[in-house]
């Protein structure tokens, strides 16, 4: 799991990083207390979404009071940052910089080790600077035994080589964050910028930290973490079901089970689109082995509840869950729903016992339901009744 920067920043003072003051705001009217409660002076308005290149796409503004911090938030909030809605900002006290530089820590899978990564070419996104200038970034293994002690640290700042005055510094700073990897059990921990200010303090200005969720167990706290992260509602009611939901921006819901199967629907489904107004799929939805009523009424649940979805897809293939309970599932998640349920729905079924699944459907005659024989079928038959729902709702000019 990603963090967000102001999670990160959290967790980096919490393990003794040295950052500044930083507080979360949803609205302009909270930014501005924000910016009064660090002091009313100058500030830094960033926009908290899980991709990088904010800066870039506007998502970093300066503020020198109260007032034009509360007014940059009203034009971060609601941004676009490549395709990530920005729901909060952080609102952090303003540094004087004097340099950037750039440390992080990664799981090396390949090598089975652990990789640090240093620059003194900081603040520029570090993808191009390795493409770019390869020579100024260090890269130095990390033996997972040992991890980053003194001498690591000291290995790392020299390879990067920061000037002798700064040197010692940097390495203390390495030592903490390489804490908050181990004691925090993450997989990635990134600052870009790691600065000097002008009156010589080394700050991690901004933080990227990903957590290795098989280590959950040992750390109650993370749990808290995902909670606040998940910001889209429809992404969290689908995690309260344990359901592997990613919403996308069409309008054809799709539920399927077993993720190459939905992969696929996605293609068949974004393909047949084009022949329907270039309708494309809302969501990608995996219900897993066993499709049960409660769970394809949880998937019914989330996808119907998305505004944009005009019409769904249902497909699946029978396997250790049987056709026949699939269709039972599906039956039973209408009536669950009720009149909650109010898209049309293209069921198509395969594999086990797919003759007494379509009997089931059959029987049931749900006025929503549309049975389809194949993939490619399904797939366009849901296409075009999005397509047509989507021109009812559209007057002709
Ligand atoms: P990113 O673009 O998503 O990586 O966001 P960053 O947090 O790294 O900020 C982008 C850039 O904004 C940094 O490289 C800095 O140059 C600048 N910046 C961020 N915080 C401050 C600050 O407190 N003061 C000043 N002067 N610049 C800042
Ligand atoms: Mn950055």
């Amino acid at each position: 799991m990603d963090l967000f920067e102001y999670q990160a920043r959290d967790m980096f003072e919490k393990h003794g990083v040295p950052v500044l003051g930083g507080i979360v705001a949803t609205t302009p009217e909270e930014a501005r207390a924000a910016a009064e409660r660090l002091g009313g002076g100058t500030v830094v308005v960033k926009a908290q979404v899980k991709t990088g290149g904010r800066g870039k796409a506007g998502g970093v503004k300066l503020a020198h009071s109260p007032q034009e911090a509360a007014d940059r938030a009203g034009e971060i909030l609601g941004m676009d940052i490549k395709g990530h809605t920005v729901h909060r900002v952080m609102v952090a006290a303003g540094a004087r910089i004097a340099e950037e530089y750039y440390f992080s820590v990664l799981l090396d899978r390949a090598e089975r080790r652990y990789l640090a990564m240093c620059s003194v070419e900081g603040g520029m996104e570090i993808e191009q600077l390795a493409v770019e200038r390869p020579e100024a970034l260090a890269k130095v293994p990390v033996d997972p035994q040992v991890g980053i002690d003194r001498a690591k640290a000291e290995e790392i700042v020299a390879a990067a080589g920061f000037a002798a005055d700064v040197a010692p510094q940097v390495a203390d700073v390495i030592e903490r964050l390489w804490t908050v990897y181990r004691e925090e059990d993450a997989t990635l921990v990134e600052v870009n910028p790691l600065v000097r200010t002008e009156d010589g303090r080394i700050v991690a200005l901004d933080g990227k930290v990903t957590l290795d969720a098989n280590a959950d167990f040992r750390h109650a706290d993370h749990a808290e973490l995902e909670d606040a992260a998940a910001t889209d509602p429809l992404e969290a009611k689908a995690k309260e079901h344990d359901l592997n939901y990613v919403k996308l921006d069409g309008s054809v819901g799709i539920i399927g089970n077993g993720a190459g199967l939905v992969m696929s629907t996605l293609d068949v489904v974004a393909y047949a689109g084009e022949r329907h107004g270039g309708v494309r799929p809302a969501n990608f939805l995996d219900i897993g082995g066993g499709a049960s009523a409660e769970v394809m009424a949880a998937g019914l649940d989330v996808i119907l509840g998305d505004p944009q979805v005009d019409a769904v897809f249902v497909n699946v293939f029978g396997g250790i869950t049987a056709c026949d309970a699939v269709a039972n599932g599906i039956v039973a998640a209408l009536g669950m729903l009720g009149d909650a349920a109010t898209k049309p729905l293209v069921v198509r079924l395969d594999g086990n016992n797919v003759e007494e699944g379509r009997r089931i459907l059959r029987e049931a005659a749900h006025p929503l339901v549309t049975l389809a024989d194949t993939m490619d079928g399904g797939a366009d038959k849901a296409a075009e009744l999005a397509h047509a729902a989507h021109a009812a709702r559209t007057p002709q000019a």
